[in-house]
């Protein structure tokens, strides 16, 4: 899939590209200046970075937040959003895509996600979780982009086909219901 060997070694993962972020937290200009990310990128992951910090995350600290772009070009945002019952918990991926769909919003083209322990200097590269994958999948094409910001001011990228190969989806049930 065109993927360049050397962003590769290590990963494990098939991982597209991966570029320095320009948005964020106290990130020094220099370091900023003539990396090539798309600048509606690096909006989608700085409305991701802002929405992690109104994450409710009181059990496991671990804050996210996520930035999902609609084909039309605009952004819903969600966070994590934990209860005293675990499993009521909510991903921000999920709740960025259930904001955008109960406003009638059905068609994206890409998602943000920043993650990582709260406090942390460095975000670990969080990939949305299986149940969010497959959330994702009900809505939107192989080609759906999903951006994850971490190690500092890095952004790494792949496909929701890449992601979730061999989804179930609506087809395995003989096309989309009402
Ligand atoms: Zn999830």
């Amino acid at each position: 899939m065109g993927m360049e060997d050397e962003k590769l070694t290590g990963t494990g993962m098939d991982v597209k590209d991966e570029k320095p972020i320009r948005t964020g937290m106290g990130m020094e200009d220099e370091k900023l200046t003539g990396t090539g990310m798309d600048a509606g990128d690096e909006k989608l992951i700085g409305a991701a970075l802002e929405a992690r910090e109104r994450a409710y995350a009181p059990y496991s600290h671990f804050k996210v937040g996520a930035a999902l772009l609609t084909a039309e070009g605009r952004i819903f945002t969600g966070c994590n959003i934990e209860n005293a019952s675990y499993g009521v918990t909510n991903c921000a991926e999920r709740t960025a895509l259930f904001k955008a769909v109960s406003e009638g919003h059905t068609h994206f083209s890409a998602i943000a996600v920043a993650g990582g322990p709260a406090g942390a200097e460095k975000l670990p590269f969080a990939w949305p979780c299986g149940v969010c994958r497959q959330a994702l999948a009900e809505f939107c094409g192989p080609d759906f982009r999903i951006l994850t910001a971490g190690d500092g001011q890095k952004v790494r990228e792949c496909t929701l086909a890449e992601l979730l190969p061999h989804q179930f989806d609506s087809g395995a049930l003989g096309g989309r219901g009402e």
